[in-house]
């Protein structure tokens, strides 16, 4: 058994209620420092334009990366990667179009019902739709038939520059290891608890990166129009965090965990007896 005890469990509980207690605030910044300091910024969000962000948002669901830029690269090559481009396009093709995501008809049909409700509510427009308030904003998206909340934040983050922290499965998988959480978390507490985490004074976010080295000082994906837009500063620490999350996930928190050459080594808790 490992070291933390159940009061920890019940600060994540309280988390909704209150602000996140300042000690486990103080852990979620040394694993933001840590990640960053090891990885450096990974400039995600690979794409040029805001569709194309949020198309990836839809493509990714249930399947790696290397799928989505597959389906994405033929969506470019068709020339609908637009949104009338979307909404002309029959559905048939587009289906045709994204099967190398995986669940290709479902994904098309949720493609056209997201482009309907770009077209209802904000004459299809996504400046019309990215200026709304991100509470209102997130409520729409959720309502829509195929966006679950790590949908839905990663369209407002990483396409809207939207301040919300988007919690995938290797957030909760990391966050369960290292017992910050504890097992079946609410995606809510997750997304609370890091929010309110990274909400605090500039100066303790940042981080000395020193000079690049091939080992592993690297980003995953070169600059892309969207990874350098402007954005407010916590919009970045948010993009940032989910970013370093997602890679440290991938390259050693597997469902058998590398912890020995993973950067979050340091911080797995010790056990105890
Ligand atoms: S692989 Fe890394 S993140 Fe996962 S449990 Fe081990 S040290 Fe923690």
């Amino acid at each position: 058994m490992r070291g933390r005890t159940k009061a920890s469990y019940y600060e994540v509980a309280q988390l909704l209620a209150t602000s996140a207690p300042p000690r486990l605030r103080g852990e979620i910044i040394r694993y933001y420092r840590t990640l960053l300091a090891h990885w450096g910024p990974q400039h995600w969000w690979p794409a040029q334009t805001r569709l194309e962000v949020i198309v990836g948002a839809y493509l990714t669901q249930n399947t790696n990366w290397s799928n989505v830029e597959k389906a994405i690269a033929n969506l470019r090559r068709a020339r609908v990667l637009t949104v009338s481009g979307l909404r002309s396009i029959p559905l048939r093709e587009l289906a045709t179009l994204v099967r190398p995501s995986g669940y290709f008809r479902q994904k098309a049909r949720k493609l056209k019902t997201f482009i309907r409700f770009l077209d209802r509510n904000y004459a299809g427009s996504l400046d019309r739709m990215f200026v709304q308030p991100t509470d209102k904003l997130r409520v729409q998206l959720l309502e829509l038939n195929g966006v679950g909340p790590e949908t839905a934040d990663s369209i407002l983050l990483y396409a809207g520059n939207h301040p919300v922290f988007v919690v995938d499965a290797y957030t909760r998988r990391i966050f369960e290891r290292h017992q910050i959480i504890p097992a079946k978390s609410k995606y809510e507490e997750m997304r609370s608890l890091v929010e309110r985490a990274l909400k605090t004074s500039p100066d303790s976010l940042r981080v000395e990166l020193s000079a690049p080295d091939s080992s592993h000082h690297s980003p995953r994906h070169p600059v892309s129009p969207m990874s350098r837009m402007a954005r407010s500063e916590l919009a970045q620490h948010y993009n940032e965090i989910h970013a370093l999350i997602v890679r440290a996930g991938n390259e050693f928190c597997r469902a058998t965990p590398r912890c020995e050459e993973c950067p979050l080594r340091e911080l797995l808790p010790k056990r105890t007896g």
